[in-house]
């Protein structure tokens, strides 16, 4: 076996039933982002009491809630549902949740079919193909849809990039 580790990241070996690791368990127990078991009726149910202090962010890429789902693919999730990252759940409308849903359920799928993000880069070196709208890469170039400038800033222990006309507070 080949394995490369970029930025941090760690390389364990457990027999079955002994690594009880909180985010080894939720990618093997919930639900994937990426199944068709992941529909709106299950994106739904994690809208609970305990989430709705939580902003955008935290609720989508914290705690392993929804697996695999951190902050590199965030950012043009939250855009394309044009919430901001730090908008409180509270404050998301239903019809806005359903929107967030279809935009989760559709980066993801178009990130997966390209073999990736353009700010990642596969074992053999190759970045994926799709590009991303609001990351480190494209900071420099206006927001797709207002033409405005792109924002970034440290939230939560990363970067968020987002645009503040397309994404109100
Ligand atoms: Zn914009």
């Amino acid at each position: 076996m080949v394995s490369f580790i970029q930025m941090y990241g760690g390389l364990s070996v457990y027999r079955d039933g002994d690594n009880n690791n909180e985010y080894y368990i939720a990618a093997k127990e919930k639900t994937s982002p990426l199944c068709d078991d992941f529909d709106l009726d299950y994106f739904c149910s994690l809208k609970n009491e305990k989430v709705l202090k939580l902003s955008a962010k935290a609720f989508l890429a914290t705690e392993q809630r929804i697996p695999g789902l951190g902050n590199g693919v965030l950012q043009d999730i939250l855009f394309t549902a044009r919430i901001h990252p730090k908008r409180k759940i509270a404050d998301i409308s239903d019809d806005e949740f359903k929107k967030l849903y279809g935009a989760l359920k559709s980066v993801l799928k178009k990130m997966t079919e390209n073999n990736g993000r353009d700010t990642e880069k596969d074992l053999f070196g190759r970045s994926g193909s799709y590009i991303t709208m609001f990351s480190k890469n494209s900071l420099l170039t206006p927001c797709p849809i207002c033409g405005g400038n792109k924002l970034k800033e440290n939230y939560l222990g990363g970067s968020i990039y987002y645009c503040e006309r397309c994404q109100k507070l």
